[in-house]
């Protein structure tokens, strides 16, 4: 990259040093956060193009500015491309973000103060799902259903009677952080047994959602929304999905509602990710992703962790670090230090504050990527209960030096 931004180097050395040492950051950490990933540097031309330079209030033939045919070209790709990859009629990609798409379609199907029946964050739900520090606890009334004790997986009898006690206008589904295979069609029942609007979130599963290799939300969702930087491995940045009749007022929300101009560049980099998430790489990557997810899960326990719920169907694995006497946020320490990147997480029941946490949430779609396998995944499983379950004066180099061998061993594509 060091060659593509000399302009930078000599303008702003500053900026050029940060971001050539987050290049080298990434190169030689490996990044197991669940929510990110490594974009072709196809996507990152276009994030990085003129397009940014562009005003396009409004939607493809019906702009309040000048000059906005080719920005048409672009946002009408990045529509056909994502309808044809979820098999969806309404689409929106203005979105500046996950946070942004959810509170857009709150603010054009709800009215202030009513009642919206979300996942508990600490059970793996997200902020925008009615979180009292989030807009969307303030604004409307909410409940929050978990997972179960004993399997810590969701529940749908007890999400149901939850649901027919509080009579929500809206049940928000998705999570940030739940491992399992999250079962729409059964949400979409209890919605219309209680008479509410479904949104499904599938800000983090949305990749393998493409690829079918977890159930689409299409179909038994009133709303889907998603990012679209986590498994569908795009720029930042968020989308809508819809049947028709809610068109107009989803696009009103978005703009002028919620949003001013779009983000064209980052509608250009979309359009070039869809383009991606249609070809049959992309689904093997999808599939990749999974094997991954569940041989480091295997892993794992084999060698004494335990996982919340007991293993993973999807591309992410929490890792309950009590268990093996420490918190969430001395694991991520300690791992930060072998090179691998991980985020400590609230889990199911949790005793802690959510800046210590008693876990740490893994994902596989960042070095899934870089193209490690499941062999890589046995090595990986190693370091990081090594690394968990040894005295606190442990020396980190050895790990660290096996660490640095993966990473070296498959460096990240396109630099
Ligand atoms: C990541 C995430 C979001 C928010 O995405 P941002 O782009 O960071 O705003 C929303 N919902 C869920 C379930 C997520 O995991």
């Amino acid at each position: 990259m060091a060659d593509q931004l000399s302009e930078l180097k000599a303008k702003d050395a500053a900026v050029y040093q940060a971001i050539l040492q987050e290049e080298k950051r990434q190169q030689s950490h490996l990044e197991l956060i669940a929510s990110e990933n490594w974009t072709s540097l196809a996507v990152r031309q276009a994030v990085g193009s003129v397009m940014t330079d562009k005003y396009a209030e409004g939607y493809p033939g019906k702009r309040y500015y000048g000059g906005c045919e080719y920005m048409d070209v672009v946002e009408t790709l990045a529509q056909d491309r994502l309808r044809e990859i979820f098999h969806a009629e309404y689409v929106n990609v203005q979105p500046h973000s996950g946070a942004s798409a959810n509170t857009a379609v709150y603010f054009a199907a709800l009215k202030h103060g009513d009642r919206i029946l979300g996942m508990d964050l600490s059970h793996g739900g997200h902020l925008t799902h009615g979180s009292p520090a989030n807009l969307s606890g303030k604004f409307y009334q909410v409940r929050h259903y978990g997972v179960d004790r004993q399997t810590e997986r969701m529940d749908m009898d007890s999400i149901r009677s939850l649901a027919k006690d509080f009579q929500p206008q809206m049940i928000v589904v998705g999570a940030s952080a739940y491992p399992r295979e999250i079962d729409f069609e059964a949400f979409y029942q209890i919605a219309q047994e209680v008479g509410a609007l479904v949104m499904v979130d599938m800000a983090h599963i949305a990749g393998l959602v493409a690829a079918g290799l977890h159930g689409s939300p299409v179909g038994f969702a009133d709303f889907v929304t998603s990012t679209t930087h986590k498994t569908l491995r795009g720029p930042r940045g968020g989308l809508i999905l819809s049947t028709p009749e809610w068109g107009p007022k989803l696009d009103k929300s978005v703009f002028p509602g919620l949003q001013g101009g779009p983000l064209m560049n980052t509608i250009a980099g979309k359009a070039v990710a869809f383009g991606e998430a249609l070809t049959e790489e992309f689904r093997i990557y999808q599939a990749h992703v999974v094997e991954n997810a569940r041989a480091l899960a295997q892993g794992l326990m084999e060698r004494g962790l335990r996982l919340v719920s007991g293993g993973t169907d999807n591309h992410l694995l929490l890792i309950d670090v009590k268990h093996s006497g420490l918190t969430g946020k001395v694991a991520q320490a300690r791992l930060a230090r072998v090179g691998l990147t991980v985020n400590k997480n609230t889990i199911p029941f949790e005793t802690e504050k959510p800046t210590v946490a008693s876990g740490i949430r893994i994902g596989t779609p960042q070095i899934t990527t870089r193209g490690l396998g499941q062999n890589d995944m046995a090595e990986l499983a190693d370091v990081i209960a090594a690394v968990l379950q040894a005295p606190q004066d442990q020396d980190p180099d050895p790990y660290l030096a096996r660490v640095q061998a993966l990473a070296e061993a498959f460096p990240l594509p396109g630099i």
